[in-house]
């Protein structure tokens, strides 16, 4: 495994998805893997359009029961710790009130102009939509359209964002990890707060806290891309490509998904699925099976506030931090009240 330039955080980050989120040579074997057109086993139903994310309870289709019960198995074993973590997609979410507040962290000397910059924020929320789709309805899980905004551009230069309406489009932020790249400020980070109320060294939090990051690289020595409850990293041409294309963005829809804590499968993989988007290389798209999986999390690690029908909560603390029950935040402590 190779790991990327990060920060001393970030490393204690993939060192906690060790076993699922390194850079990740396999996406780049898209052609190989795919199942070949016309003959071999069927594409995967899409998420999208499968009938049993209808269900609100825990019933996911009989084919895919046993693979569910085997991964989830494969999770207790392997990562118990992370069902505490406090930090996955479905928590930010929760912790922000519904929306996803982005970190875009410009990995390049390239410009990123005004089209550039739009290109990425509307990629962003129509990408990340199709994995809060899936939860619609589930048990308990509160929110419909999860909106996105961009709060802070991280770059080498201001001169990189020309015309940047920081009103608007969000901050330039000039602040550099351990290893001389590009981020946010942590103090604003819900990665770095994870397990806090609060972010007592962020200034105007309500403008400037963010959920995660989109680590754009021109270079990530040869692997594919990166993902965890920090954010996504992928190409900076290669996505920017995908977003204004529309469709699928492959490799960011993967990396998204391991920010929902879901795993790889380079090394094992369920019986009978043979494409999905978290088997890297293997599904160009979300599947239905990769749907229950992240429903399979969320059933477990929800705060049992939220009512639904599975049992419990394995959640830190039991309760979201300003979720409340409710998705407009209610009981959420007012110096929490940040990014609505
Ligand atoms: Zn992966």
């Amino acid at each position: 495994m190779r790991l990327p330039t990060t920060t001393a955080a970030i490393l204690g980050l993939l060192t906690t998805l060790s076993t699922s989120s390194p850079l990740e040579p396999g996406l780049n074997d898209l052609s190989r893997r795919q199942a070949p057109k016309g003959k071999g086993a069927p594409r995967a139903q899409r998420a999208d359009t499968a009938v049993s994310l209808k269900e609100t309870t825990w019933n996911p289709p009989a084919s895919m029961k046993q693979d569910l019960d085997d991964v989830w198995a494969w999770v207790i074993k392997r990562r118990p710790q992370d069902l505490k973590r406090g930090g996955w997609v479905y928590n930010q979410i929760l912790d922000n009130n519904g929306a996803l507040n982005y970190c875009v962290r410009w990995h390049s000397s390239a410009t990123a102009d005004a089209a550039t910059r739009a290109a990425i924020l509307k990629g962003l929320q129509v990408q990340s939509q199709k994995w809060a789709d899936l939860l619609v309805g589930f048990d308990g899980w509160p929110y419909t359209k999860v909106p996105v905004k961009i709060v802070g551009w991280a770059g080498t230069s201001q001169a990189l964002f020309p015309g940047l309406n920081e009103t608007a489009e969000g901050k330039y932020s000039a602040y550099k990890d351990q290893e001389g790249v590009p981020q946010c400020n942590p103090d604003c980070g819900h990665f770095f707060h994870m397990n806090s109320e609060f972010f007592p060294k962020c200034q105007n939090p309500k403008e400037n806290m963010y959920s995660m990051s989109l680590w754009l690289s021109d270079n990530l020595g040869g692997g594919a891309g990166g993902g965890g409850d920090w954010g996504q990293r992928t190409y900076r041409t290669a996505t920017i490509a995908q977003f204004k294309a529309g469709g699928d963005a492959m490799i960011y829809l993967h990396e998204m998904g391991h920010s929902y804590a879901i795993d790889d499968f380079y090394d094992w993989k369920p019986k009978g699925q043979t494409n999905f988007i978290m088997m890297a290389g293997s599904s160009s798209y979300i599947t239905e099976f990769d749907a229950w999986m992240a429903r399979d999390w969320w059933r477990h690690i929800k705060p049992k506030n939220l009512g639904g029908s599975s049992s419990g909560s394995t959640m830190a603390g039991g309760a979201p931090k300003g979720a409340g029950g409710a998705p407009k935040g209610a009981g959420r402590p007012a110096a929490m009240s940040n990014g609505q």
